[in-house]
């Protein structure tokens, strides 16, 4: 057997023990000079960073991108460059609302987040396994959140609080759908797709432009549990996720995904029917087809969670040369946010943690300093500290200038009301369910809602009868049926469980 290592402080002189306290006598008590005793302590006070505000529980995995089908007439970006070409990726898949010891398969949201390191820098694909969004708007984004966390006085989820928002934002009626039917409770992260949502752009060596929209599509089938299922589950373990995605990958099974894009030629927007930057709606397939680019497989568990999921920065900020921005007003207050939230989180030189510095790209930049700058110079000179300068720093390079954005309009505050457009997806969608997927998403309607005041609930009800009023007739129908039957239990039920 090989000789264990010494153990050292973590300035890397070895340590005479781990077990005893350095005393005055045998009894004690101990000596302050003792340091590796209280370094010990100190380091467990500090093992826990802020978790993420939303999507704090996650799970992440390594993996490759691989390009199967050309797409150079759209975009000059390198990972795109030629078919066969494989890029590193590091995903994280989330729920939204759940703290960070939350159980993995609450009904919600989950966001799917990948990191492609890419020889032209990082590009940061931070979607969710919806194709909307709630909102259309970003400064309804905090107060969309702020309905999803805690109450201030009961600490408690307040489904009262989430559908008086949704009901005062019907647009949201899309996403709420989505989240209510099969789709709300994946059974694991292989199991559900992965779409940017917003619009974003790419461009080709020929300076046009398209809007895109990304869809990876898992091809491991969608799989989905019912709310009793997950009930279960829940009973059972919080970390069903983590479980199955960390032992799918250990024993080789990896999960894969085809990435598929829609391209609008750039001065097709604004043709159709809705606002192709609005990200409570999709582009329906027959107009905008997927286009197949690729495979993503995910085939290796991290090393160490912490440094590589917990650590892991996603900004939509994170474009290359290629892909782009849209109007998307989401998206445009999210480049903001989402870096300013890891700044917050983990501090100013972020992007130099392993998990988030660019793997297969040089960085050359002249931010100093700052908490954490653990880093050196990244080019050779040290008087290359401001820019200009003539001592051969770096220099910015116009060849990768992206073409122009053309806009048009005066800067107004345009407030885009409800209208018939907001209802018409949703609708498309409740169609295409079966009647036992309609009865399914009214129980967990009624299970959602249950709480809520009877004013809220028909606030909502007129929303869904927007929609359609089978929808309407089925979740009301399921709502006082649950009514009905919890008037029938006693509230206050003392009776011992084996007399029952
Ligand atoms: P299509 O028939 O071409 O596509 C329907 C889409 O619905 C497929 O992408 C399918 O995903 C997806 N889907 C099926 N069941 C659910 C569900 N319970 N929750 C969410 N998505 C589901 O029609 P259109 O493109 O005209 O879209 C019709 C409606 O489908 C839209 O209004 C929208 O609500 C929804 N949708 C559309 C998408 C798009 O990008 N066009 C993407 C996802 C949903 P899959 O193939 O993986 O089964």
């Amino acid at each position: 057997m090989s000789k264990k290592p010494t153990l050292t402080t973590s300035a890397g002189a070895p340590v005479p023990t781990n077990e005893t306290t350095l005393t005055a006598g045998e009894h004690g008590p101990s000596l302050l000079q003792d340091y590796q005793l209280l370094e010990k302590l100190a380091h467990q006070n500090r093992e826990r960073i802020p978790e993420r505000a939303v999507h704090a529980k996650g799970w992440g995995a390594q993996g490759k991108f691989t390009v199967t089908h050309d797409i150079t007439q759209y975009t000059c970006a390198d990972m795109f460059s030629e078919i066969g070409k494989e890029t590193e990726v590091l995903s994280r898949w989330s729920t939204v609302a759940g703290e960070s010891g939350a159980a993995d398969t609450e009904r919600d949201v989950r966001g799917f987040s990948l990191k492609f390191y890419t020889e032209q820098g990082n590009w940061d694909m931070v979607g969710n396994n919806t194709p909307v969004f709630f909102v259309r708007d970003a400064y309804k984004f905090p107060d969309f959140i702020r309905t999803q966390k805690r109450h201030p006085k009961t600490n408690l989820r307040s489904p009262e609080a989430m559908f008086d928002f949704w009901a005062a934002q019907p647009e949201s009626v899309h996403q709420v759908t989505i989240l209510m039917s099969d789709r709300g409770i994946p059974t694991s992260p292989m199991h559900m797709n992965g779409y940017g949502s917003h619009t974003f752009s790419m461009y080709n060596d020929k300076g046009e432009r398209f809007w895109v929209k990304f869809h990876f599509k898992t091809q491991q089938g969608h799989k989905h549990y019912t709310n009793e299922e997950s009930e279960a589950l829940i009973g059972k373990t919080r970390e069903a996720y983590q479980e199955t995605l960390y032992n799918a990958i250990d024993e080789g099974s990896f999960p894969k995904w085809t990435l598929f894009i829609q391209v609008m030629p750039e001065t097709e927007a604004g043709k159709q029917n809705y606002n192709p930057f609005d990200v409570t709606k999709v582009w329906p397939h027959d107009d905008y087809p997927l286009i197949e680019v690729g495979e993503l497989e995910m085939n290796k568990n991290p090393d160490n969670y912490f440094q590589m999921v917990e650590n892991a920065a996603y900004s939509p900020s994170n474009i290359v040369p290629g892909i782009s921005f849209s109007p998307d007003k989401m998206l445009q207050a999210r480049i903001f946010s989402y870096a300013d939230a890891h700044r917050y989180r983990l501090g100013t030189h972020y992007e130099a943690l392993p998990a988030n510095a660019p793997k297969n790209a040089k960085v050359n930049h002249y931010h100093k300093d700052g908490s954490m700058r653990f880093f050196t110079n990244d080019f050779d000179n040290a008087d290359a500290y401001y820019e200009p300068n003539q001592h051969n720093g770096p220099v910015a390079d116009e060849s990768v200038k992206e073409p122009p954005l053309r806009i048009n309009g005066d800067a107004d505050r345009y407030k885009q009301e409800t209208e018939e457009a907001d209802f018409v997806q949703p609708r498309a969608l409740f169609e295409m369910f079966s009647s036992e997927q309609k009865q399914r998403m009214y129980a967990n309607y009624a299970a959602a809602m249950g709480p809520c005041s009877d004013e809220v609930k028909e606030r909502w009800y007129a929303v869904l009868k927007r929609v359609h009023p089978e929808y309407e007739a089925g979740v009301r129908k399921a709502n006082e049926k649950l009514d009905t039957d919890v008037n029938t239990v006693p509230i206050t039920d003392n009776t011992p469980l084996e007399d029952k």
